[in-house]
């Protein structure tokens, strides 16, 4: 969420109110130290999914939750970090009207792999941004190298 008076990225919030058709967020921005409102609805979230290979279908948080619990277990990737990256998802979209799956899939690969190694391999072997086999081994071989 971009400071609406110096267009930093990180604000605080300072509070929430959720009214019949809106969230209400007080927010603080961390650079500039002033104060903005931020109003959420159903409404600015509903973004269309450009897929490659099927039909575009509206945004929806349970699936990209699901996959990265999917990909998350037996992993020591806990809930709070999942939604963590569940709400660096919608932070990305936000604002948008369309977005491609393979931009929400790399927002998701993006997040997990500052958290969990394990759980980064596992969605990227399933993601279809790794266009051929080659660029998933070298995504692969490239981790290993940083260890
Ligand atoms: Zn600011």
């Amino acid at each position: 969420m971009k400071c609406i008076y110096c267009g930093n990225d990180n604000s605080r919030v300072v509070d929430t109110r959720d009214t019949d058709e809106s969230i209400r967020r007080r927010r603080e921005c961390k650079n500039c130290d002033r104060r903005f409102t931020t109003y959420e609805t159903a409404e600015s979230l509903k973004i269309t999914v450009e897929k490659r290979e099927s039909e575009n279908e509206e945004f929806n948080e349970e699936k990209v939750r699901e996959g990265i619990k999917n990909a998350a277990k037996n992993t020591d990737l806990n809930e709070g970090e999942a939604e963590d990256i569940v709400e660096e998802v919608k932070e990305e979209i936000r604002g948008k009207k369309k977005i491609s799956a393979t931009e929400i899939g790399k927002k998701v690969l993006e997040g997990l792999k500052k958290r969990n190694e394990v759980a980064y391999v596992r969605f990227a072997s399933v993601y279809e941004s790794f266009e051929d086999i080659e660029s998933f081994q070298e995504e692969v071989e490239d981790l290993k190298a940083e260890k």
